[in-house]
């Protein structure tokens, strides 16, 4: 027993030790999450950055790994995802949540959680599994654990839908179908948050519109009040809501309910982003997920003129840009494939975001805005979630598909 202890703690020691040692990265150019800055040096020891600044001065290291030619970035954050579906051109949402096993369902997010962090997305915030149960509180404990690598998660579990509002549906309106997320209203939401935050959610994801109008037109779900309960019954423990809008009573009500972002946010005009930016709300457009959408629909990308509901898109963003309004970086990864979230990042630039408040976006923004303080930038103290890409991704965005290195809390995953 004696000696087993002391083997113990001499491999603890010894670990401890490799850990300690102090790898110097060496590309081109970094980009600090704020910046791009020519002539640093990074060095990292065990799981957090120890030095970040000019290479003229920096401290002795064990081991160096040359990036000539290279971009350093912080590991991407990608504030979208859904890890439990799949592009809806392989399969329509409705037979994904009717059909498929939950297994084959954990078993598909297990590769696209590994596809995600070998595209540099080391940290995503998944919206929902959509019938997946807390499986996605399961699947970040096993990524957290080291049974499989993938990104940290900030995960949202069921979600939360108005009684009636959400699908799938069916013709045979007698039928009760299972739903995509939980169905919950009035004094019963309390209780709702209350459940989701004890089976281990990080925030809760609410959908403030929904396409339940008459002829299926989208419109609100919940009352502001009932927004209002939420945002107070999930701030009691310091977690914040979310919500899914497209339309603009949908933002009004999500805003004045007190939901930290939008996601989509459509149809938002001038004075919906103003109250976004007076309420320091922010919005993640998913700008890929309508782009994507209408690509499966039949269009032809470059070759067909762009459906007006692309037009419309476009503006709006380019309204919310000169409004001011925090962009969140996401891009409802799953609509398209996951591992293809740089998709996001080439569309923001084609719809008039400058590349380098791009990158910033999917960094350091978005680790503000999830409040996750340690990490989104490359800065001594920050953990050590840092990739690279070939080239300069603000000379040409495209450059964010061309990933040769990808470390999560200080171990490399990918080194090409
Ligand atoms: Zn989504």
């Amino acid at each position: 027993m004696k000696l087993f202890s002391t083997i113990v703690l001499l491999t603890i020691f010894i670990n401890s030790n490799a850990q300690q040692k102090r790898i110097l990265l060496k590309p081109d150019r970094v980009f600090d999450g704020v910046e791009m800055l020519n002539d640093w040096s990074v060095i990292v020891q065990g799981k957090s950055i120890l030095y970040a600044e000019p290479s003229a001065n920096k401290p002795a290291s064990d081991s160096t790994i040359n990036m000539p030619g290279q971009t350093l970035l912080p590991g991407l954050i990608e504030g979208h995802s859904h890890l439990f579906l799949h592009p809806y051109n392989e399969t329509q949402w409705n037979d994904q949540v009717l059909k498929e096993s939950r297994a084959e369902r954990l078993v598909r997010a297990v590769n696209h959680a590994k596809a995600t962090l070998m595209a540099g997305f080391t940290t995503v915030r998944d919206l929902g599994t959509e019938d997946a149960g807390y499986d996605d509180v399961g699947l970040k404990q096993s990524i957290n654990k080291g049974l499989i690598p993938g990104p940290r998660m900030i995960v949202a579990g069921r979600a939360i839908v108005a009684t009636g509002s959400y699908g799938p549906k069916s013709d045979n309106t007698e039928l009760n179908l299972i739903k995509g997320a939980e169905e919950s209203d009035g004094a019963n939401l309390t209780t709702t948050v209350r459940n989701q935050m004890g089976h281990g959610v990080d925030l809760i994801k609410i959908y403030a519109d929904y396409r339940w109008g008459v002829n299926n037109t989208s419109v609100a779900t919940f009352t502001i009040d009932e927004i209002k309960n939420m945002v107070e019954v999930a701030g009691t423990t310091g977690r914040p809501v979310v919500a899914h809008a497209g339309t603009k009573e949908g933002m009004r009500r999500a805003v004045e309910g007190g939901v930290e972002t939008i996601e989509h946010g459509d149809d938002g005009d001038e004075k919906i982003f103003k109250l976004m930016k007076s309420k320091s709300v922010a919005l993640c457009p998913t700008l890929a997920a309508g782009d994507t959408t209408s690509q499966y629909a039949g269009r032809k990308k470059g070759v067909d003129p762009e459906p007006n509901r692309i037009r419309l898109k476009r503006k709006s963003f380019e309204l919310a840009l000169k409004t001011g309004v925090t962009i969140v970086f996401g891009g409802d990864a799953v609509v398209f494939a996951d591992g293809d979230n740089a998709r996001e990042m080439e569309m923001m630039v084609d719809y008039g975001m400058k590349p380098l408040a791009v990158l910033q976006s999917a960094t350091s923004v978005n680790a503000r805005v999830f409040h996750s303080d340690d990490l989104g930038q490359i800065k001594a103290g920050y953990l050590a979630d840092i990739i690279s890409v070939t080239g300069d991704p603000v000379a040409t965005i495209a450059a964010m598909r061309k990933v040769n290195f990808v470390m999560k809390n200080g171990v490399i995953y990918l080194s090409k």
